[in-house]
C-alpha cells in the first residue's frame, strides 16, 4: 500500500505503518480535548493505542509465523486505522492449514488476554458496585490501563472471529466448509455470508462508529474479489498456459526502429511486443515504454526494451499465470517451449478471454 513507513522487520516480514494511522492520535487529541481532558489522559489514551498496535502487529506476527510453517511466505504486515493487515503470499488451499494460519491471529490475543487476566485482578474490578467501578476505572493507573488492554484483547478475539469473509472468523468459516465440500462451493457460501454480515456493519457503522463503515467496505469488496479469484482459478485447473496463449504475435527484432514499434501499435490491437532473434526472447516492450519513448523514432527496440523479464513454459499450469500477474511485476509473459524456444505470449486479457470462455462451456 502506497503511503507507508517501515518499522523494521520481525523474522525478514518488513512491518509497515500507514500514514492513516496518525489520524488515530489526532482522533484521540480531539476526543479527550472535548470531553475536558489533561495532558495526562491525552498520553494515556495515546500510549494505550500504541501498546494496543503493538497487540494487532503480534496478531498479524501469529498468522504470518503459522503460514510460513506450511512454507507460505509474508512480505509485509501493514498497520491501517483499522487494523492490521499481513500480506500472505497466498492463502493455503488445504482446508486445515487455512484454518490454522486463520485461527493463529485470534489465538495470540487469547494468550495475551489470558496473562492479562491473572496479572491485573480482572474479577476483583468486574465484582465492585457499578459506581465503584467507573470511578475505579477513571482513575490513570497501570492497573486501569492492563484492566482495559485485557478488555480490548478480549474484544479483537470476538471481533476477528466474526464470520465475515475475508476477516479470521470468515477464514475458519470457509476452511471448515470446505472441509465438507469443494472450495468454491465453500467460499462462495462464506463470501455470501460476509457480505451480509458488511451490509449489517455498514449499517451500524452510519450510526455508531464511522470506523465500522470502512471495515464494511473491506470485507464486502474482499469477499468479492477472493470469491471471484476462487471461481476463476478452479476454472483454470487441469489446463496448460499453451492452450490460452496468444499465437499470432508480431516478434519484434533488436534492431527494429521504434518508429516501426509505434506504426505496429496503431496498425493492430497488439499493446506489449516480445523481442526476439533466432526464435529466443531476448527481451519484452510493454504498451507503457513504448508510449513513454514514442518521441524517439530513430532509436532502436534494443534501446528500450526490457532485459529483466519473466517468461512462462507452455506446459506450465494455465494458474501460474495469474499467480504471476498477481505478483504484480509484470502482465505480460513470453511464452517458451520447454527447449526455451520462443512460442507465443500471454496476458490478462488472454487469461481472462479463456476463463470467460470456459465459464460458457459450464453452465
Ligand atoms: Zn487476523
Amino acid at each position: 500500500m502506497k503511503g507507508s513507513v517501515s518499522l523494521g522487520k520481525v523474522s525478514e516480514i518488513d512491518i509497515k505503518i500507514h500514514w492513516t494511522f496518525l489520524l488515530i492520535f489526532v482522533w484521540v487529541v480531539f476526543i479527550e480535548l472535548e470531553q475536558g481532558g489533561t495532558l495526562s489522559s491525552i498520553l494515556f489514551n495515546a500510549a494505550f493505542i500504541l501498546v494496543i498496535f503493538t497487540c494487532v502487529v503480534l496478531h498479524e506476527l501469529g498468522h504470518a509465523l503459522m503460514a510460513k510453517r506450511f512454507g507460505v511466505s509474508t512480505k509485509k504486515i501493514t498497520l491501517l486505522p483499522i487494523g492490521g493487515v499481513a500480506s500472505l503470499e497466498k492463502i493455503p488451499e488445504e482446508p486445515y492449514q487455512e484454518f490454522l494460519v486463520a485461527i493463529a491471529g485470534p489465538l495470540v490475543n487469547v494468550v495475551i488476554a489470558l496473562l492479562l487476566f491473572f496479572l491485573v485482578p480482572v474479577q476483583s474490578v468486574l465484582q465492585l458496585p457499578l459506581v465503584e467501578m467507573l470511578e475505579e476505572l477513571n482513575e490513570l493507573s497501570v492497573s486501569n490501563f492492563l484492566f482495559y488492554l485485557f478488555l480490548a484483547n478480549a474484544g479483537l478475539v470476538v471481533f476477528n472471529m466474526i464470520p465475515a469473509f475475508p476477516m479470521d472468523g470468515g477464514r475458519v468459516l470457509r476452511a471448515v466448509l470446505a472441509m465438507y465440500t469443494d472450495r468454491v462451493k465453500a467460499t462462495s457460501i462464506a463470501a455470501a455470508i460476509g457480505q451480509f454480515i458488511a451490509m449489517i456493519f455498514l449499517l451500524l457503522g452510519l450510526f455508531v462508529n464511522i470506523f465500522l463503515v470502512f471495515i464494511a467496505l473491506f470485507v464486502f469488496i474482499g469477499a468479492y474479489g477472493e470469491n471471484k479469484m476462487v471461481q476463476h482459478t478452479a476454472l483454470l485447473k487441469g489446463h496448460k498456459v499453451r492452450e490460452a496463449m496468444l499465437t499470432n504475435i508480431t516478434r519484434l527484432h533488436p534492431e527494429d526502429s521504434m518508429q516501426k514499434v509505434r506504426d505496429l501499435l496503431l496498425s493492430g490491437t497488439e499493446k506489449d511486443f516480445v523481442v526476439s532473434a533466432n526464435g529466443k526472447a531476448l527481451g519484452i516492450l510493454s504498451h507503457e515504454n513504448i508510449l513513454n519513448n514514442s518521441g524517439k523514432k530513430n532509436a532502436l527496440v534494443r534501446d528500450f526494451m526490457d532485459t529483466e523479464f519473466k517468461t512462462i513454459s507452455s506446459q506450465a499450469p494455465l494458474k501460474d499465470v495469474l499467480r504471476l500477474v498477481e505478483s504484480g511485476k509484470s502482465h505480460f509473459y513470453p511464452v517458451t517451449s520447454p527447449d526455451g524456444m520462443l512460442e507465443g505470449a500471454i496476458d490478462m486479457t488472454n487469461l481472462n478471454e479463456f476463463i470467460v470462455l470456459q465459464s460458457h462451456l459450464e453452465f
